[in-house]
């Protein structure tokens, strides 16, 4: 028996084959009409592969840890405090800083795609786009952090989804690890992982 003509019965090399292929006419098809250029294709690329990403973010949640005023300004408006560290660009025109106690863990996803604070988390993993992650991390929260992502959030602690969109762009900023009292911010933020601040991990420890 043949199978099933759908998504999800194709081997994921050849999905991401064919993703790629779209990707490369659309790509094609703008160049030619004369709305984007190759140089500026290769530059976004480039930009995102190299120089946006969630090292930006760490330096972000290491300022807050040691700056209680700054920390202040950070969860009242997150795009104008990233600003302030020349952290700013394309998808963060709106961004909200949710903060994690012990009493709230935040966890951030887009059900209808994949919008993410780029500024300071660079593009997306993959997993962030799939449809299964956007379906259960609202239905089932905390079986997902434990069974996906190997964290394990005590019920006493309450865990709050946030639904990410091209209006709002949430990301978590996350406790800060006991026993690094006296540490530095560049010590800190290589504690700060793109999962605590995507809200499925926490900080490294020290
Ligand atoms: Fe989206």
């Amino acid at each position: 028996m043949n199978a099933p003509n759908t998504a999800q019965s194709v081997p994921a090399a050849d999905h991401q084959a064919q993703i790629a292929a779209r990707v490369k006419a659309i790509e094609s098809l703008m160049i030619e009409k004369g709305l984007m250029t190759t140089a500026a294709v290769d530059r976004f690329a480039e930009i995102y592969e190299n120089e946006v990403g969630p090292q930006l973010g760490a330096k972000v949640v290491a300022n807050a840890w040691t700056d209680p005023q700054f920390r202040e300004r950070l969860l009242d408006n997150a795009s104008t405090a990233c600003a302030e560290l020349g952290i700013s660009g394309l998808q963060g025109e709106d961004m909200v800083a949710v903060e994690n106690t012990d009493q709230v863990r935040h966890a951030i996803v887009c059900t209808l795609c994949s919008c993410y604070p780029w500024p300071v988390l660079g593009l997306p993993p993959n997993w962030y786009k799939e449809p299964a992650y956007r379906a259960r991390m609202v239905r089932e929260p905390r079986t997902v952090l434990r069974d996906e992502f190997g964290l394990d959030v005590p019920d006493s602690v309450e865990i709050r989804v946030w639904d990410t969109s091209s209006e709002m762009r949430y990301w978590v900023l996350p406790q800060r690890p006991a026993g690094t009292d006296g540490w530095s911010e560049e010590q800190l933020a290589a504690l700060v992982t793109r999962e605590s601040m995507i809200g499925v991990g926490d900080p490294e420890q020290p």
